[in-house]
């Protein structure tokens, strides 16, 4: 059994094929500056690579060329003779707590959520359309972002606001990042030998994007992004929570319009608002060459998270782990460090050599006293997809 993962972004679709019965990605790819001049194609297979430099005009092109470079690799003899196609839906609302066989229904319904994200799901769709026209009898599943936080209570996903907002614009928290923080968990529970639905754990996706979930008997009780990506922690240029009235103020005393602002909380925020360098890499490098603002901004990021944890902590009583995964959880020793620096009390005692690795693999760096076992488990959100499309066919 293939399956074929899609995410599709504006002018980008990342893909990658799955034996499903091994787990095993056979291919992985991506097709890069689709609209523009000169667009790029490029699969990896094994230690091969596969490359086109050619205009790509749009996502239904940009699937032919994939289906080409498929059969040159002679992985597959063509794209439709797959077993399931699975998308990365960014949004799904309060319609969609599962994964769903895509139908003229399902899209219509994708299209009306577009209010809430309307740079993500208009992409997401731009490759359904295309992948249904290109393989009309193969299954395609919608897999959401959104949907392992359905599980989250009235009184965790409502902001105090007047009570129309919900009702009528479907102002409430969301979340996002649900795929990562869902195949994380299950694999702490596995590795932990604890049932699925019996775990409490706090989970972290640390990457440009970031994200923590409290996770309760297996499933998201809270998560820190809310309607959109934005609150919550601070990331690479996104600020998290703010005091809202910050917005009115900079509107009033700087003049700034609403477009403008959205720009500057998501764009020129986060890491890069303070020291100037969205990437948490170079953040590192910066700070031990003596930079106080990337000093500074390192500090912010760990304290935020550290009091998301507490948060989180007090929110689920008992915690049997706290698990990091993400370009930054998997490989930022110090973040890791300095996020659970002094939190013995909540039971979490580090242990810092075991901390002193990148992780390829699960790895368990705590001590071996400490109450909650602290994990980091590469995230894996294509094979999870690939895992849901399977449940789903
Ligand atoms: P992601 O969005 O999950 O791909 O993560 C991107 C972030 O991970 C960027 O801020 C990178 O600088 C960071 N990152 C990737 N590798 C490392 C590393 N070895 N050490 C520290 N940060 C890293």
């Amino acid at each position: 059994m293939k399956i074929l993962v899609l995410n599709s972004g504006s002018s980008s679709i990342k893909f990658q094929l799955f034996n499903a019965k091994t787990n095993e990605s056979l291919v992985a790819g991506i097709i890069e500056q689709i609209g523009e001049k000169l667009s790029h194609a490029k699969i990896k297979y094994g230690d091969k690579e596969l490359e086109r430099n050619i205009a790509i005009p749009n996502h239904k092109e940009g699937l032919e060329i994939m289906n080409s470079l498929l059969i040159e690799s002679k992985i597959i003899k063509d794209l439709c003779e797959v077993d399931g196609i699975g998308h990365r839906v960014v949004h799904g609302g309060e319609e969609f707590s599962k994964p769903v066989i895509i139908n003229e229904n399902v899209i219509k319904q994708i299209e009306k959520l577009i209010p809430l994200a309307p740079l993500h799901n208009p992409a997401n769709l731009e490759g359904i359309k295309s992948s249904i026209e290109h393989c009309p009898n193969v299954p395609q599943v919608a897999v959401f972002d959104t949907a392992f936080h359905s599980s989250i209570p009235p009184h965790a996903y409502m902001y105090a606001l007047p009570y129309e907002t919900y009702e009528k614009d479907g102002v409430r928290r969301y979340g996002f990042h649900g795929t990562s923080h869902h195949f994380i968990a299950k694999e702490a529970a596995k590795y932990l030998n604890i049932d699925e639905d019996k775990l409490n754990a706090i989970t972290l996706h640390l990457g440009n994007g970031a994200s923590m979930s409290a996770v309760k008997n297996g499933r998201s009780i809270d998560t820190s992004m809310g309607l959109t990506p934005l609150e919550g922690l601070i990331m690479g240029t996104r600020c998290g929570d703010i005091d809202p009235a910050i917005i009115f103020y900079l509107a009033r005393v700087e003049g700034l319009s609403i477009d403008e602002l959205d720009s500057m909380l998501n764009k020129k925020s986060g890491l890069k608002g303070i020291c100037g360098n969205n990437d948490m890499r170079e953040v590192g490098e910066m700070a031990k060459n003596g930079d106080e603002k990337a000093k500074l901004a390192l500090e912010m990021f760990s304290y935020r998270i550290k009091k998301y944890i507490g948060s989180y902590s007090a929110v689920l009583g008992r915690v049997d782990c706290l698990i990091f995964t993400g370009g930054i959880g998997e490989n930022d020793i110090d973040v890791r460090k300095n996020s659970c620096s002094g939190l013995e009390n909540l039971g979490i005692s580090l242990d810092l050599e075991a901390n002193n690795q990148r992780a390829k693999e699960i790895l368990e760096i705590n001590k071996k006293e400490s109450r909650v076992k602290v994990l980091v488990i590469p995230t894996n959100e294509e094979l999870e997809i690939a895992l849901q499309v399977k449940s789903m066919i």
